[in-house]
Parts: C-alpha cells; structure tokens; sequence
C-alpha cells in the first residue's frame, strides 16, 4: 500500500512540525516523532502505521469498556502500533512501545470485514493509541460511517483540539483515559500532561457519546481528595458520563502489587457522590449492573464482558427518568 501522506503538520523549509498532539514534535528529514509512527521522508511527513494492523478481534463492546453504548453488543476492534505516552503500566505495551507483526489491510478492506463480521455493530480503533493512528482511523471512518457502522475509539485523549474536531462528527462514541487528576502523575508516569486530556473529554462530549476510565494504581493516584476532585471536574462536564475505575495489575515498567479491592470500593464511593454510573474493572465477581440514578431499578445485567438491557428506551420504566443509554434497534 502507498504510504500515507500525514495530516496536522506545516512545513518549514525541510523541517516538520507536527499539531497532531500535543507534543508538537520538530522533525528534521529522517527523524521520527515521540509516537515513532510519523516520520519526515524527504521533507514530507508520513504515517508509518498506516493500515497496519497489530492486533485484530471482535470484541464485547463491554471490554473497551463501554456500558452505555449498546450494551451486549460486539464490535470488530483493531489496533496498530506506537504511542504518544509512556505510561510505566501500558498492559499493551508488546504494540504500543514493541515492534509487533502486523498485516496490511486498507480501510476499504477493514469496512467490509466489519460489515460481514458476525453481529458486529461497527469498528472499535483501540489497542494501541488510536491519535497516532489518525489518518488510517480518518479514511476508515469515513468509509465505515457512510455504510452505516459505529465508529469507537478507545484513546488517552491527548491529541490537538484541531485534529479532535475534525474526527469527532465521525466517531459514535468515545472511552477517554484521565489517567489521574494530577499533572505531576501525567508528567511522571505517563510523559504527558492532563490539561490537553481534560479538554479532550470536554469536547468529545460535545460531540458524541463518553465514557472515561481511570486505572486506579495504589498510593500514586489512589488519593480521596484527588478522586473527589476528579469526580467533580467529570460531573461539571456530565454527571451522566459513565466512569470505570480500572485496577491496577504490574505490568511493563511497573512492578508494585495490585491495587487493594478496599482501595477500589473506596474509590467507587468517592465518585458515586458526584457521577450516577461508576464502575469497577479488572475485579471478578463486582456488581457492574446499571442501576436508575432516580429510583434505583436494575436496567442493564452484566455478567462478566456481556450485559443484558431490561428496558427498551433510554428512559426508567419505573420512575421515568432519564437514563444516558444507547440501545440497540429492535430487531423486526
Ligand atoms: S503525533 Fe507523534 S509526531 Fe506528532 S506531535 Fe505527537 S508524538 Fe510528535
């Protein structure tokens, strides 16, 4: 396949720079940015990852996580390679920061199999971070969204409010990473920066429909005041964005013992004073149901990655109120 020209970057003699996050790197002829997968070739910058795809499944939509987007549904979920944060836990970190195997398929190609795909509701670009990915998930959107898929993506966030426009009235829903409330934690463990994050979550939710997950990693960001801070800046967005508090295990870099299970309970309450829905993650056997935030009533069960809906609009059938819920059509 022809290699892809980027999107996002100016010219300045021979020397690129590139808007597409907020890195904003300088890359002189041969040099390759913090992400590795945009490189200037001559004096024009390249998507190296261009419809590589690193790894291919069709997924419960619950595993991306997303609860509240047509729940029980699968999606056909592909990533690539590369990375614009170094996050010490990355539990993918074999794409995100390795050299995996990869198979070329074009967005034409990818659109189709999604369509075929057994009960798949669309494309989930997820993985790896699909920001660094943008002009593959850019061209496949596009093709998917005119054959009446969904488009997910599953990202960290931090990506240029430009380049986030530009995709956003593709995109049918969206699970964000804040990593932590904490700029020091972004800037330490994850190489980034929170404000760019924030805004992302702020203008995604503008557009379509979020969901945001927070890995909760015992003594560094586990803190209730930071959480209680946390909660209120997702609820002054919408107390209605469903946040998953995800648990801690070692992995890459980071090698401290799992975050307690008091330590995520405890989490879970100190949010559940600002959001309606807040889940727990990477723990077995939790109660992950959807209840009503006005009466309480159970609305979707969820057993594992599957999740059953026990109403049929996005609206309580016992109190009325209502429930931030994309569902599925009913089939005729
Ligand atoms: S997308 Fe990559 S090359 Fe562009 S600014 Fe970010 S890290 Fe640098």
């Amino acid at each position: 396949m022809k290699q892809r020209q980027a999107m996002h970057y100016t010219m300045d003699g021979d020397t690129a720079r590139c808007f597409l996050c907020p890195h904003k790197c300088v890359l002189k002829p041969g040099q390759t940015g913090i992400c590795r997968v945009r490189k200037n070739i001559g004096g024009t910058l390249y998507s190296l990852n261009y419809a590589h795809i690193a790894a291919y499944n069709i997924d419960p939509i619950e595993k991306k996580p997303l609860y509240h987007f047509y729940p029980g549904s699968r999606i056909l979920s592909v990533g690539s390679y590369g990375c614009n944060l170094k996050c010490s836990f990355c539990q993918n970190h074999a794409i995100a920061h390795g050299n995996p195997g990869s198979t070329v398929i074009g967005p034409q190609d990818l659109v189709e199999r999604a369509q075929e795909a057994d009960g798949s509701i669309g494309i989930a670009y997820t993985y790896n971070e699909p920001s660094v990915w943008y002009e593959y998930v850019f061209d496949t959107a596009c093709i998917a969204k005119e054959r009446g898929l969904k488009n997910v993506l599953v990202t960290n966030g931090y990506i240029d409010e430009a380049a986030l426009r530009q995709l956003l009235p593709l995109i049918d829903a969206v699970n964000i990473d804040i990593k932590a409330f904490n700029g020091s934690y972004y800037k330490k463990v994850c190489s980034g920066t929170l404000l760019p994050v924030l805004e992302a979550v702020r203008l995604a939710a503008g557009y379509c429909h979020v969901e945001v997950t927070t890995l909760i990693v015992e003594g560094l960001n586990s803190n209730p005041n930071e959480l209680d801070r946390l909660g209120e800046w997702v609820s002054g967005v919408d107390k209605r964005i469903p946040l998953h508090l995800s648990r801690y295990f070692p992995a890459y870099l980071m090698d401290s013992p799992p975050t307690r299970l008091d330590t995520m309970t405890a989490a879970r309450e100190v949010m559940k004073k600002h959001l309606d829905y807040v889940y727990i993650g990477n723990v077995a056997g939790v109660d992950n149901n959807t209840y009503c935030p006005g009466c309480g009533a159970k609305l979707v069960e969820r057993n594992g990655y599957g999740g059953i809906a026990l109403i049929e609009n996005k609206k309580c059938e016992k109190c009325g109120e209502s429930i931030n819920l994309i569902l599925k059509m009913k089939e005729k």
